[in-house]
């Protein structure tokens, strides 16, 4: 009789232990395609928060579960993007469902901001903000009240950047468009393949799209109270290459990012403007950075651009890079010393009727 029960209970035992085990297999694969999901345009393959992170942030295997349901859900909505991408979008949205913020300083409004004024800019008056730290009367005859004085600190510090990225942040949300999305002075925005790219996507999604400058998570330490510190790791998409926020995940980033937490959250790590928006995103609220390559800072190679997909992109920069001039290889319809940062050439070929572009010469 014993013996009968002993053998029940053992094989009852094991028959749990085989369901658990091919659930817990279950799960683990669909965690593994979460992990992968965002990353479209890259073959690298983007771990956004290791699984030992979600365990220690979240504390234990219930968290861990309602993430993994979580991603599971979030894995059905892109995939769904991913179908009508070829079709048609999932939104359709123009360029004045986007916000545009520029971040400059008073120094670079003549050398930097003029050109975007006269190129991109000038097609984009409408959803693009500039944000300063000083008055300029050309500048507000040139976009009136889009030109913003943040009245930040003119320094290059951390706690400066921080100040002005709250006030985009801030305004953002106040100018209730669709997507947000961040460029430096020295970024040329293809609107047209941004509005592209975007419709692709909800913008009540919770979608962080951009490029990351690193090649791993950046490892930091967030200041808790008490003395205490914690390490985190987490991917950001770098500032000077531009990136997007939906509409929908910055709502949730607010307890961080709004009012003066900004400034607040990114003393907590200590570290730049851009970092912070990552940490925000991917470490606080658990959202992965949808890897594109298709965004370009000055810190990667610029002439790895190929000449004919170009107008495929959404962001160029100019710059300097291991002391060399680092600027996209076009031959373009002005010189390389009459266009140094090649932003006009790029103008002329994405927008040939712009009167200041010389006519088409037919071949
Ligand atoms: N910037 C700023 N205040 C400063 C210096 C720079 O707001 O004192 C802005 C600048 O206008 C640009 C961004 O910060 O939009 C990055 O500056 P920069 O391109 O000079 O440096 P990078 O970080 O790209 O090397
Ligand atoms: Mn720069």
């Amino acid at each position: 009789m014993f013996k009968n029960n002993g053998k029940k209970t053992a094989i009852s035992i094991a028959s749990t232990a085989c369901l658990c085990l091919l659930l817990v297999v279950l799960i683990f694969q669909n965690h593994r395609f979460e992990l992968t999901e965002g990353n479209t345009e890259t073959d690298a393959t983007v771990v956004s928060a290791p699984v030992d992170d979600v365990l220690d942030n979240k504390k234990g295997f219930s968290a861990y579960i309602t993430k993994l349901t979580r991603g599971r859900r979030e894995v059905e909505k892109p995939s769904r993007a991913a179908d009508t991408r070829r079709d048609s979008p999932a939104e359709d949205i123009t360029a004045s469902d986007i916000f545009i913020a520029v971040k400059t300083t008073k120094k670079f409004h003549q050398s930097r901001l003029n050109l975007l004024l006269d190129t991109w800019i000038s097609r984009n008056m409408q959803q693009t903000y500039i944000f300063t730290d000083g008055e300029d009367e050309e500048l507000k005859k040139r976009i009136g009240s889009h030109a913003i004085n943040t009245n930040c600190s003119a320094a290059h510090s951390r706690q400066a950047l921080s100040c002005k990225m709250a006030v985009e942040y801030d305004k953002f949300i106040e100018s209730n468009k669709k997507w947000f999305c961040h460029v430096d002075d020295d970024n040329y925005v293809n609107v047209r393949t941004l509005v592209k790219h975007l419709s692709q996507y909800t913008h009540t999604q919770d979608m962080y799209i951009g490029k990351p400058s690193l090649d791993r998570p950046i490892e930091a330490t967030e200041r808790l109270g008490d003395n205490k510190m914690k390490p985190v790791n987490f991917w950001f998409a770098t500032g000077g290459a531009g990136f997007c926020v939906s509409h929908g995940l910055a709502l949730k980033m607010s307890p961080w990012a709004s009012g003066g937490h900004f400034i607040n959250t990114a003393e907590k790590i200590r570290l730049p403007d851009d970092c912070t928006i990552g940490y925000i995103i991917e470490s606080v609220l658990g959202v992965p950075l949808t890897r594109s390559n298709l965004f370009h800072s000055h810190l990667e190679n610029l002439q790895q651009v190929s000449r004919p997909d170009i107008h495929k992109q959404i962001t160029l920069s100019y710059g300097m890079f291991e002391n060399k001039s680092n600027i996209i290889n076009l031959k373009g319809v002005f010189s390389v010393e009459d266009d140094p940062s090649r932003f006009k050439s790029v103008h002329c070929l994405l927008h040939p009727d712009t009167p200041w572009c010389p006519p088409l010469v037919a071949f």
